[in-house]
């Protein structure tokens, strides 16, 4: 895309695309190139608070919430045919948004986003009211009843999927919604708030707010208009949420960072492990949060493994995320790089020994790397594949959460061993165990305290299987019938049925 292309994005308030009330836009940058590729409207606090009243009104007066289930799974059908119907330009706009590789974009991100909508459009049988067995002679039923106005916050390394983690359940359960992306990769969710706005929904349902002010956020959360926080980030920002959420005693879920273990045994199968790993760590640049950022392994396979890893992670084609050949794009922005190229600077510093990568890869700008010699490549957000041995898990690059592509190698030799290092962490979002020994894997997969453990493949997401942390990696659930509990809350409605017609509670005083 080139300046000639620049188009503008809309907020989406009260059923209409509209510009923030100032008319002010902020810059959306594409990472490869480092150049400007979209305007996107700027929330001001009036439109925050317009957005917010425009979801109260539409909670209150109906009637999204008083539709049945399968009447709001409905639009979420329309919603996920719309992405199909939209597929490339909105993988053109993830790619140029975050530098995710056009490749990924248009396999993974875009279907999975039309997948959840989609399964999440045919649950209409979930949240039936359910009759309990009671002792006494009562009727007793529980039903599931939407929470109200939910305010949901994403990050910038998956617009489109965290966008339908949280949209797809939260509509069907009968919510209205203030969605907000995070400014540094937003367009694509700009795009999708289109797609909704054509799918119909009644007006004030969603409402979705681009801001490049970091208040935005905070304003959302600490509103006596909200009900319910649903939010996906780092550790710090979620203190902050769950801060700002206890005003008003708000429902909040919160899907933080990640530092996930990478566990191979020597029993495992060499090439798929290598395969796994290089994708725990690699794949969007290594910026996910179940990146598999500490690779344990185990010391009869030690070398043969590091070497074999270091020397596929070599070849990766570094290059332009808009290109299908491209294995291995920009990060998401220079700033987010800098901030990566001094967690090397520091591993270095601590002792670890740097052994492939750790720079911008300015020598690399040769057309068997992927990356084009032109000065425009050269301006992106780029960065080695960068892997560390000799590292302790006490180091900050195997305690901090790094968000880029930086692995961390320690040996282990006992099971035990390996156990312990894998729950030496304040987080506890994933883990993935490579072994043979599946009764093994699977006792190992029972100690590991975090809320995910793959066995023998890695980052397997699955629209019926919940999805969250443990300790500092957050609280609540995406995904599945769990993930749509969370936009719920349970209403008991209890009838007496004394034989005779005589209230029970009648005769105590
Ligand atoms: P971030 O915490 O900086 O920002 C996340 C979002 O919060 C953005 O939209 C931002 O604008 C907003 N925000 C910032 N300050 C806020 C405040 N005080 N109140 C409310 N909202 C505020 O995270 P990021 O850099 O955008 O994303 C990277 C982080 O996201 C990593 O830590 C990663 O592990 C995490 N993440 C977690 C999951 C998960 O499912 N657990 C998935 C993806 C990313």
């Amino acid at each position: 895309m080139n300046s000639t292309t620049i188009q503008q994005y809309a907020l989406l308030i009260d059923g209409q695309l509209t510009p923030a009330l100032s008319g002010k836009c902020f810059d959306a940058v594409n990472p490869s190139y480092n150049t400007v590729f979209a305007h996107v409207s700027d929330a001001d606090t009036f439109d925050v608070q317009r957005a917010i009243h425009a979801a109260r009104l539409s909670f209150d007066q109906g009637p999204w919430p008083h539709l049945s289930l399968a009447q709001r799974g409905a639009f979420l059908i329309k919603i996920a045919n719309l992405i199909r119907e939209h597929a490339k330009e909105l993988a053109d706009l993830e790619c140029a948004s975050c530098g995710k590789t056009i490749k990924h974009a248009t396999f993974i991100d875009v279907p999975t986003a039309a997948d959840t909508f989609e399964y999440f459009g045919n649950l209409s049988d979930s949240l039936t009211a359910e009759t309990l067995k009671t002792s006494g002679p009562v009727l007793s039923t529980i039903e599931r009843e939407p929470v109200g106005v939910v305010a949901a916050i994403i990050p910038w390394n998956y617009p489109l999927i965290m966008s339908a983690w949280k949209l797809a359940p939260a509509l069907l359960a009968g919510n209205t919604i203030v969605f907000k992306p995070s400014p540094a990769a937003c367009v694509s969710v700009m795009l999708l708030a289109q797609l909704a706005h054509q799918a119909g929904l009644p007006k004030g349902v969603l409402n979705v707010i681009s801001s490049s002010r970091p208040q935005a956020g905070g304003e959302l959360v600490s509103s006596p208009e909200v009900d319910m926080v649903t939010f996906t980030g780092s550790t710090k920002t979620g203190e902050a949420v769950m801060m700002g959420a206890s005003k008003g005693i708000k429902k909040l879920t919160l899907e933080l960072g990640g530092k996930s273990p990478n566990i191979v045994f020597a029993d495992c199968d060499l090439e798929a492990a290598i395969g796994g790993s290089l994708s725990a760590i690699f794949m969007n640049q290594g910026q996910m949060c179940t990146a598999g950022s500490r690779l344990l392994v185990e010391d009869k396979i030690y070398q043969v493994f590091v070497d074999q890893l270091v020397a596929r992670a070599r070849n990766l084609k570094i290059g332009p995320a808009d290109n299908f050949e491209t294995e291995f794009g920009p990060l998401v922005s220079i700033e987010h790089r800098d901030r990566v190229l001094e967690f090397i600077k520091k591993g270095k510093q601590e002792g670890a020994k740097l052994i492939l990568g750790g720079s911008v890869p300015k020598g690399a700008l040769s057309p068997k790397r992927g990356l084009s010699p032109s000065p425009s490549v050269q301006r992106g957000a780029y960065l080695e594949p960068t892997i560390f041995t000799e590292v302790t898990n006490t180091m900050s690059i195997a305690r901090e959460e790094i968000f880029g592509p930086v692995l961390c190698v320690m040996p282990f030799s006992t099971t035990q061993q390996a156990l312990e290092i894998a729950n030496d962490t304040k987080y506890g979002l994933a883990a993935t165990i490579w072994s043979r020994d599946l009764e093994k894997a699977g006792r190992m997969a029972r100690q590991l305290r975090c809320g995910t453990v793959w066995i023998n493949t890695y980052g397997t997401f699955m629209n019926e299987a919940p999805f969250g942390g443990y300790k500092q990696s957050g609280f609540g659930r995406e995904l599945g019938a769990q993930g749509l509990y969370e936009y719920t809350q349970v209403k008991t409605i209890v009838t007496d049925q004394t034989p005779g017609g005589r209230s029970l509670v009648t005769g105590w005083f």
